[in-house]
């Protein structure tokens, strides 16, 4: 399959690799502007990926060198993996959400030791059995955790605004959720194509033609805030839904239009997750039992030990939602907390 892809009205796309990973490709637009060329996310930091990005914007006609800045739709690692080289190749800015900036600037900062602390309390506390406790444990003590310095951006994207550049209508709206500073970018401009709707939106992971990006908890060891992270992605949901887009340029996978139709499965799909869940709540749970009860794309025991995290973490965004709404509540005196359905 071709590597690049030509949108139209001065917007292509370059699939860039994610090493060993089933999303196989990040989807990097490239935007034009009156001042040069300007990038939508980056891709991961891998040599592989790297010259991928390089090529596929000699055969979009400009080169690494030429790009001015990049948007960046949310702080994870196969978006903004690469703005650092990007950086140092160009002189571009890179421009993210205060919110994700923050985290950027926090992983930057954090030393290891209180990362394995915290995540080990966070997950004792949803009750987590010793044998999955027993390797963080050990991993603290060897000190070892990859090191990872993710590039500060320079500039800020801020919700509502119209960004700077030159000869485009492109607004940044926020859409947390996946990650508390998600942004998507609506491209105010008439469809090149003529397809009914309003312009075009850049959606990052908020919204994928065929996958259901992954909600989990917005974790922080220095903020105790009970956040509820599916609720602003249900509300950023329906705030795409009513902008409707003539056509969505996601991150992954492929574009497609009729974004109203797409974020109604979404919150049709998350709907009927909850009503499952409560169901389950019948008898009083943990979060990790939750977890291991809830329908995944394998079976609980070939799930992986890091997809655990994310498997815990996602059940207890639903909890929160599910205690947020009135519809569940914590155990008094329960250790560790369970929760039953109200
Ligand atoms: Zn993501
Ligand atoms: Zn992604």
């Amino acid at each position: 399959m071709a590597r690049t892809a030509d949108h139209g009205g001065g917007v292509r796309s370059i699939r860039v690799p994610i090493p060993d990973n089933p999303l196989g490709h990040t989807l990097v637009y490239v935007v034009d502007t009156d001042g040069g060329p300007v990038l939508v996310d980056t891709g991961w930091d891998d040599p592989d990926s790297w010259d991928a990005l390089v090529e596929g914007l000699t055969a979009c006609g400009t080169s690494i060198t030429e790009i001015t800045g990049v948007l960046v739709t949310h702080h994870h690692p196969d978006h903004h993996g690469l703005c650092g080289r990007v950086r140092e190749a160009s002189g571009a800015w890179i421009a993210m959400h205060a919110a994700d900036s923050a985290i950027v600037r926090r992983t930057r900062d954090t030393r290891p030791e209180r990362w394995f602390v915290y995540m080990e309390g966070k997950l004792a506390a949803a009750g987590a059995p010793e044998e999955h406790l027993a390797p963080l444990r050990a991993a603290r003590a060897r000190g070892s955790l990859p090191g990872f310095s993710p590039a500060l951006p320079d500039r800020e994207i801020v919700p509502g605004d119209l960004l700077d550049l030159p000869g485009r209508r492109l607004r940044a709206i926020w859409t947390p959720g996946h990650t508390p500073g998600h942004v998507c970018l609506h491209l105010e401009e008439e469809h090149p194509a003529g397809l009914p709707g309003h312009g075009r939106l850049f959606s990052g992971d908020h919204l994928l033609p065929g996958i259901t990006p992954h909600i989990g908890l917005y974790e922080d060891p220095d903020d105790a805030t009970l956040t509820d992270p599916l609720g602003d992605y249900l509300d950023s949901l329906e705030r795409i839904g009513r902008l409707a887009p003539a056509e969505v340029l996601p991150a992954h996978q492929h574009t497609f239009p009729d974004a109203p139709v797409r974020v109604r499965e979404l919150l049709a799909h998350h709907e009927e997750r909850l009503g499952d869940l409560l169901a389950l709540l019948g008898t009083p749970l943990t979060p990790w039992q939750l977890a291991e009860r809830m329908e995944w794309n394998r079976p609980w025991e070939e799930i992986p030990y890091g997809s655990r995290h994310i498997a815990v973490s996602e059940a207890e965004a639903h909890l929160r939602r599910l205690v947020k709404t009135g519809r569940a509540e914590a155990v008094t005196a329960s250790d560790p907390v369970t929760y039953v359905a109200v």
